[in-house]
């Protein structure tokens, strides 16, 4: 029931408060986008939004938690609520998906509530032939239908879509809430939840992951461990060579991780108390920092958004890799 329930939240309070003004006026629109990053929240402030759509009795634009209505959701089985999301075995959202998941639905009356709340979610994978479908329906929509479109990247979306939608953006958190959040968990070791805390970088949900998900965490602590070989012995390079090899399908997250901890690097170079993000490498930070010239942190860091870029751009890994280390063991032996 908490996830229904504004309380549940953390920040975002002023697109929360338009959210619960515009239940409790009466003033809501058909269709809504709400934008941000990958963990961010997007789902988090849609749970009590459309809870609160379906509720019979809102109370100052917040679900009741009481009524049938609620109950239904409470029980993970409303009638008038429908996610629609990208189908496992694919990539995007195509038009069939749309066609017959949210139209064919969306042109049947609601079942209990006064509303029917369409959740797309990942709006940004709907194919070209999936936005304009959804379009049609977005210029006339039924009376009782509400769409909530969640996407990492608004600009990925038609124009024609973003304009019948009301937008909202959400914001990365202060590092004082994402502290607190993580400062009230249980889970893990409070080294960790230290670490998550400062990783979330206003992002909850990456925070989140790094607490909750051991494989993630692991992956972490194995790439700065090779980084760090790759200072301290001949056969670091062809360690952390392996380590991408093994970790092809999860470079994005290894490549994070390796900036994350040069940028700590490069902060505790020129300021002995600056905040890391990788708190639970504090030494580290220091020793790998004087292997390397200001510069060379700086080379180090642009070769792995070059090795990103070449990788979205679908270029060779293995050729793509060799040339990445090839440039990180030039600058910690120069
Ligand atoms: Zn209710």
């Amino acid at each position: 029931m908490k996830k229904f329930d504004y309380e549940s939240v953390v920040g975002h309070d002023l697109v929360c408060t338009k959210l619960q003004q515009a239940v409790a006026s009466d003033r809501t629109v058909s269709a809504y986008l709400i934008s941000g990053p990958e963990g961010i929240g997007k789902k988090t402030v849609t749970y009590p939004f459309a809870a609160a759509l379906l509720c019979e009795s809102p109370q100052n634009g917040r679900a009741c938690l009481q009524c049938s209505s609620c109950r239904l959701l409470a029980g993970g089985a409303h009638p008038d609520l429908f996610f629609l999301t990208v189908p496992p075995d694919k990539k995007s959202i195509g038009v069939e998906e749309v066609r017959d998941q949210l139209i064919k639905e969306a042109y049947v009356r609601p079942f209990s509530a006064t509303r029917k709340v369409f959740v797309i979610e990942q709006g940004e994978l709907m194919t070209q032939g999936a936005q304009n479908a959804l379009l049609k329906i977005l210029e006339e929509p039924p009376s009782y239908a509400v769409f909530i479109i969640l996407a990492s990247a608004q600009d990925q979306l038609l124009e024609t879509i973003r304009s019948r939608c009301l937008k909202l953006q959400l914001l990365p958190l202060s590092a004082k809430d994402c502290a607190a959040y993580f400062g009230r968990m249980t889970e893990g070791a409070e080294k960790r939840r230290a670490l998550s805390a400062a990783f979330s970088q206003g992002n909850l949900g990456r925070g989140q992951r790094m607490l909750c998900d051991d494989s993630y965490y692991a992956l972490y602590v194995e790439t700065v461990d090779k980084l760090l070989c790759m200072a301290k012995r001949p056969s670091g390079l062809s360690d952390m060579q392996r380590h991408l090899a093994e970790h092809k399908d999860a470079a994005a997250d290894v490549i994070d991780f390796l900036l994350v901890f040069l940028r700590d690097c490069m902060r505790r170079s020129i300021s002995p108390d600056a905040l890391l993000i990788c708190t639970d490498r504090e030494k580290e930070s220091l020793s790998f920092g004087k292997e390397l010239t200001a510069k060379g942190l700086v080379c180090v860091m642009e070769a792995l958004i070059h090795f990103r870029d070449r990788l979205q751009k679908n270029a060779g890994y293995t050729a793509a890799c060799l040339e990445l280390l090839t440039r990180i063991q030039e600058e910690i032996h120069d």
